[in-house]
């Protein structure tokens, strides 16, 4: 089975070594393992990449669960394209990606800069940077 993030690797040979437990070594990594635990519904794992300290983390256990899950099922995850991945400075990494996805009729692709924090050796999603230069409006 070819991976969801879209690399066309076996999933067992790239984003599902991550999802069973083995820390994505690169914030690059993560971020497609992130996007394709959304694209699988594997919304356990996003909770586990989020950063505690982030604005994306959420103390209500069960409503974020429900939250993403209805984020997951409403969603196809078409594709995803990682911009510019640069090596990260200390323990804080960004990652600028496009992330394709539909919902319904709807075209809800957006580009993001993400910013990811290393804390006990594994990297962790935090934030988003709006990233008004690619979007456009
Ligand atoms: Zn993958």
């Amino acid at each position: 089975m070819r991976c969801r993030c879209h690399s066309r690797k076996l999933e067992k040979r790239c984003c599902g070594r991550f999802h069973t437990g083995s820390p994505a070594p690169t914030p690059e990594l993560l971020m497609r393992s992130r996007y394709a635990a959304y694209a699988k519904g594997l919304t356990g794992y996003i909770q586990q990449t989020t950063d505690p300290s982030g604005p994306h983390y959420y103390e209500d256990d069960g409503e974020w669960t429900d939250s993403l899950t209805r984020f997951c099922q409403g969603t196809r995850f078409t594709g995803l394209d990682i911009l510019a991945a640069p090596e990260p400075v200390g323990d804080t990494a960004t990652v600028r990606f496009h992330a394709h996805l539909e919902q319904g009729e709807t075209d809800a692709s957006f580009t993001e800069d993400s910013v990811f924090h290393r804390k006990d050796g594994r990297w962790l999603y935090h934030s988003a940077v709006p990233n008004t230069d690619v979007q456009g409006t």
